[in-house]
């Protein structure tokens, strides 16, 4: 998804696109990468400074109900990232700076020979560890 198509699924349901609302876009459009809720209020509250963390976690929601984020759990905590799916690919991501990187191979072809009896809803694929970067640093 890029930064027009997510305006385009706000505006199609309504919601105002604010400067707020941009900056939030523009924070998540910057890299491939997976962010906290506590790094997008940090950039936040560094061009609005006193916004409260609700206000910026309502907007978060919002985003990820709508689809333009997609989340997933880290250290036991949420990320969220921009929505790359247009085809179907799974993602590496670095655990030190949550960088991610496409995988355009996906296991269920293999999985669905072994679960032939069962109803398939849906699957999760994640690969862990350090990018070249982070691994240069360490
Ligand atoms: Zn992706
Ligand atoms: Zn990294
Ligand atoms: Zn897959």
């Amino acid at each position: 998804m890029n930064k027009q198509e997510a305006i385009d699924v706000l505006q199609e349901r309504g919601y105002k696109m604010t400067k707020r609302r941009m900056d939030i876009l523009d924070f998540f459009f910057r890299e491939d990468k997976y962010y906290t809720a506590k790094d997008l209020y940090e950039f936040m509250e560094s061009i609005y400074p006193g916004i409260s963390f609700d206000t910026v976690y309502r907007n978060l929601h919002l985003y990820h109900d709508v689809g333009i984020l997609e989340s997933t759990d880290l250290q036991a905590e949420k990320h969220f990232r921009m929505n790359c799916g247009d085809h179907h690919h799974h993602h590496f991501i670095c655990k030190a700076c949550g960088k991610t990187e496409k995988l355009h191979i996906c296991p269920m072809q293999e999985a669905e020979v072994l679960l032939r009896h069962f109803q398939i809803d849906g699957h999760k694929f994640e690969v862990y560890g350090l990018c070249p970067a982070c691994q240069a640093a360490s």
